[in-house]
């Protein structure tokens, strides 16, 4: 059976009887919401404002049996399914229109062996669950830079932050994960058991099954490491990030600097005269020793003639929270990226000149640096195929007022496309919006066709669709 067949075969829901889901009803621990009852509005909400879908049904599972019914339901009555981690994805596939969502967000626990180094962690933590329970032994993985995020998204599709150059990918840590697939089968999933499923799964999305949950690698992490900001007139945005651009090349694995272009926020040490204008912003962290960080880093703040260095010792784990303030959920947001296995002057002058038409206070420019460990992985050791992304720039368009939906979307395309002959061709599928399902072959590369395979053989009937998706293998 192709997905497309499977598609049309979606029943609606209304047509189950009652008993069904009376008896559905009882299987999940937490219960079973629909429109009727309190607190489904909330639960159905996603980080995405433009994201308002209403789903007939949500599990909210506790367990690995509740998520079993869940699956098995779902696949049984042909009802479409999503799984909800943190809700963070843009495409907002977390939540099935009319369908039925599995809801994560009561399975966060968190197990730390500080003596082994390892963390397992439940299907629906956020970054900050992780980062926290991590820190308290001094110790923490590779994750995101915005702790609301959901730990399951941001690893099934790579995952990198702060920790990637010198730690690699948040699924180069994985070391094994317990997943319920299609058939309703609880796995327990690592290199040496079932590794074709655990190789799918790291960098594959959410196309194999629903975590339950992650067993991550730790690294000695701070607790204090030297992070911060540097802030520089946008005026000066050509040397800057020239300069940025070159400095990068030689930097040491423990460094990450990135560089975001926007409206200046109102932080506290800018001053007043900055806030609302446009600047360029270099976020760092060195993840090593806080000495040798204030000294690979003080080079960033020579780039130009910056407004303000605020480069400092912090907690890791609050630094893991510094940009929560700009990325709060409740907003419309519509992105589009690249990726770059360098950045020659013509890319830069791309990106400085869309920022120069910046639709809304809200937008920015971001280049995430990466490479360093991240890059000396083999493109076919996991699902993640883009190896070769030294730097991943991600437009975010962001507004408050519907009005301006046409407007930023348009900006962010045509960056996009102004952007794309400097790129590499691939995109990162936990940035690509819903309207991108034609740039995940192509985000997959030369591992699309394996993944393909085993779409094929652990779901053939595409149960897990609300993705960014890989279609199983259609047979001849
Ligand atoms: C503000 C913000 C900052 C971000 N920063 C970073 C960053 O620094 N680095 C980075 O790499 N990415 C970053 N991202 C992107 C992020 O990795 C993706 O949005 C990711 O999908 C979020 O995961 P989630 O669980 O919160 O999302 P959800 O929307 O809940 O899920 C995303 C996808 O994964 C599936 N899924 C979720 N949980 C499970 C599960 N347990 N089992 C199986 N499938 C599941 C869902 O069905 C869906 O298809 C950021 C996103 C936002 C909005």
């Amino acid at each position: 059976m192709t997905s497309l067949s499977y598609l049309t075969l979606d029943k609606d829901v209304r047509q189950l009887r009652a008993t069904d889901f009376d008896d559905f009803g009882r299987q999940i621990s937490g219960g079973v919401q629909s429109a009727a009852d309190k607190g489904y509005d909330e639960a159905r909400k996603v980080w995405n404002a433009t994201v308002d879908r209403r789903p007939a049904m949500i599990a909210r599972c506790l367990t690995d049996a509740d998520v079993q019914a869940a699956v098995r339901f779902a696949a049984a009555h042909h009802i479409l399914l999503s799984v909800r981690g943190g809700g963070h994805h843009i495409a907002g596939n977390a939540v099935a229109e009319g369908g039925l969502m599995i809801d994560l967000s009561g399975m966060k626990a968190i197990t730390i062996d500080a003596a082994r180094r390892r963390a397992r962690v439940g299907g629906g933590a956020l970054l900050v669950d992780v980062d926290r329970a991590a820190h308290a032994h001094g110790l923490a993985t590779p994750l995101g830079i915005n702790s609301t995020t959901g730990v399951a998204g941001l690893t099934l599709g790579g995952g990198f932050g702060w920790l990637t150059r010198q730690h690699g990918l948040a699924i180069d840590n994985l070391l094994g994960a317990t997943v319920v697939t299609a058939d309703g089968v609880v796995r327990s999933l690592s290199a040496t058991s079932q590794p074709d499923l655990f190789w799918a799964l790291r960098g594959g999305g959410g196309n194999f099954g629903v975590v339950t949950s992650f067993e991550f690698r730790l690294h000695p992490v701070g607790p204090e490491v030297y992070a911060g900001l540097v802030v520089y007139p946008f005026a000066q945005a050509r040397s800057v990030l020239r300069a940025w651009r070159d400095f990068c090349a030689t930097a040491s694995d423990a460094l990450s600097v990135w560089s975001v272009m926007r409206q200046a926020p109102p932080l506290p040490f800018l001053p007043e005269a900055v806030h609302g204008s446009m600047v360029v912003i270099l976020p760092l962290l060195y993840s090593g020793s806080v000495a040798d960080g204030e000294r690979a880093a003080a080079p960033v703040a020579t780039f130009g003639d910056p407004i303000a260095v605020a480069l400092g010792p912090t907690p890791y784990a609050g630094f893991q929270t510094a940009f929560d303030p700009l990325l709060t959920p409740g907003a419309h947001n519509y992105w589009k990226s690249n990726n770059f296995s360098s950045l020659g002057d013509a890319a830069l002058d791309v990106f400085i000149d869309a920022a120069a038409r910046l639709p809304g206070p809200q937008c920015e420019i971001f280049i995430a640096q990466l490479g360093g460990a991240m890059a000396r992985v083999d493109v076919q050791a996991t699902a993640f195929a883009a190896r070769d992304a030294r730097f991943i720039m991600n437009v975010h368009g962001r507004w408050s007022d519907a009005r301006d939906d046409d407007g930023v979307r348009t900006w962010a395309r045509q960056v996009f496309e102004q952007a794309a002959p400097h790129a590499t061709g691939s995109g990162y599928v936990n940035f690509l919006t819903e309207d991108e399902a034609e740039r995940v072959a192509a985000s997959y590369g030369v591992n699309h066709a394996r993944l393909q395979s085993i779409k094929q053989r652990f779901d053939p009937a595409n149960l897990f669709r609300m993705n960014l998706n890989i279609e199983p293998r259609v047979r001849p």
